[in-house]
């Protein structure tokens, strides 16, 4: 039981972890909800609650100020990617 808690609290950090990282690649979350891509912002947070890199993740955004491109380990890189790209 107490492993589950643990990991549901991890899942609902994640939210938390993917807006630090878009803020870290000048990414706007509000900008992708006004676009109508809410549905693809969604499918970024689902991969995020999956993404086993918590702590990388955590590392690269306590170390990084501002970064062109997420780290490799990031399940969401290629989505980054296509938002930069419009
Ligand atoms: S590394 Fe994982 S936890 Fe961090 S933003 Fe990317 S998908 Fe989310």
């Amino acid at each position: 039981m107490k492993a589950l808690i643990s990991r549901l609290e991890a899942a609902a950090a994640r939210p938390e972890l993917m807006g630090e990282m878009m803020d870290r690649l000048g990414l706007d979350p509000q900008a992708l909800v006004e676009e109508g891509r809410v549905l693809d912002l969604a499918l970024a947070a689902r991969r995020c609650a999956g993404c086993t890199a918590e702590e990388p993740c955590k590392s690269f955004l306590a170390a990084t100020e501002r970064a062109e491109h997420a780290p490799g380990f990031c399940a969401n890189a290629l989505f980054f990617e296509t938002v930069r790209e419009g």
